[in-house]
């Protein structure tokens, strides 16, 4: 069962990180699977990471920007809606789904808040990683030259095709810098701006990291909602202990 661990994440040992892949199945219970195997799928990832899988809490993802802060009666049978999760309690699995959005894993190594967090284009648009960062220094006093980022396989720009629409909207955002244009094509880079965003909200470059794999050409290793439409969802998953 592979999973694919964060390099910038290993340095610290009280973590339990990483990404699932095709190998440890679909993990999502929106999608048209069967029930009991995505149960299985989750209760053979959490003995392969060593965490109780009631206290996993994971998300109704909606491509909004609320962050949910993980209260008592949170667990995996009540998952909140949102698109992000922070904590700074022990033993909690943090987890988010994706196939084409892009998995952020976060940490702050002083305060020891970890956070997971949901990007899509609407969450890169719309900045859900300035909600988080602030949801960090609101609610956990967190320095952001203390956070670290590891951002999962998603959709790279070389299969994200959009229409002029999405051109025209990114533009209204200042944010078409991130999407170039081939022949009479328009070709969109989300990490380009989630890397923006992590810097102009005062992440050290040195924090941050990006898988360099693209989901719709590594569909071997990944859900790609784009490359298979009908798909299941992988997971990142984050826990402090
Ligand atoms: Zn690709």
């Amino acid at each position: 069962m592979q999973i694919i661990q964060s390099n910038l994440l290993k340095q610290f040992s009280n973590l339990t990180q990483g990404f699932t892949t095709k190998d440890n199945g679909n993990i999502a219970f929106h999608v048209n699977y069967d029930k009991n195997n995505i149960i299985l799928n989750h209760k053979l990832l959490a003995k392969k990471l060593q965490y109780n899988v009631d206290s996993l809490v994971h998300m109704k993802q909606v491509h909004e920007t609320t962050i949910k802060l993980i209260a008592e009666n949170d667990k995996f049978t009540t998952p909140p809606t949102c698109d992000a999760l922070i904590t700074n309690k022990k033993n909690i699995p943090l987890m988010v789904m994706v196939a084409d959005c892009s998995p952020l894993l976060m940490y702050d190594s002083k305060q020891q808040v970890i956070a997971v967090v949901h990007a899509g284009r609407a969450g890169a648009f719309f900045n859900i990683i300035k909600a988080t960062i602030n949801s960090f220094k609101d609610n956990f006093n967190s320095l952001t030259e203390d956070i670290y980022v590891s951002i999962g396989p998603s959709i790279g720009e070389c299969c994200y095709e959009v229409g002029g629409e999405i051109y025209e909207q990114a533009k209204s955002l200042e944010l078409d810098f991130a999407i170039s244009v081939k022949k009479n094509s328009y070709f969109l880079n989300i990490s380009k701006i989630l890397d923006k965003q992590l810097l102009e909200n005062g992440i050290k470059k040195e924090n941050i990291e990006f898988s360099t794999q693209c989901t719709s050409c590594n569909i071997e290793e990944y859900f790609s909602y784009r490359a298979e439409k009908e798909t299941g969802r992988f997971a990142g998953l984050l826990m402090l202990s």
